[in-house]
């Protein structure tokens, strides 16, 4: 399948792993949008947030973006978590993920 998060996962694609269990990896953005930038990433190929019930999995993959908040230390400073969704949002690969950012100020509303 071309998908680069799939690639990344099956390690056929170079990324910096950060977390890893039979579920779930979370790497560092190739183009990070502030100082600390992670994708939580299900191995599941899913391509839209509304395709897919698996409620534990996505509640999973909350759980641990903020175990990574903590990890990378922005858990008191503050973080946000960014789910795109199709051309409006600028989803850009077909495979959910959640955004993770932090480190610094954060614009509200988001551009
Ligand atoms: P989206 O635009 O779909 O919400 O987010 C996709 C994210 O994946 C973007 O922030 C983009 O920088 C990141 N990305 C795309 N290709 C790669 C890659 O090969 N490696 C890593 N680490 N991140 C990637
Ligand atoms: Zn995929």
């Amino acid at each position: 399948m071309d998908c680069v998060f799939c690639k990344i996962i099956k390690n056929e694609i170079k990324s910096e792993k950060i977390y890893e269990d039979e579920d779930v990896i979370c790497i560092r953005d190739i183009n990070p949008q502030a100082p600390i930038h992670i994708l939580i990433i299900p191995k599941k190929h899913i391509e839209k947030l509304y395709q897919t019930d698996e409620i534990e999995l996505l509640g999973k993959m909350l759980k641990i973006a903020c175990l990574m908040a903590e990890k990378e230390k922005i858990k008191e400073s503050g973080f946000r978590i960014v789910i795109n969704t199709n051309r409006n949002a600028g989803q850009s690969v077909e495979h959910i993920h959640f955004h993770l950012l932090g480190g610094r100020v954060m614009l509200w509303p988001p551009g």
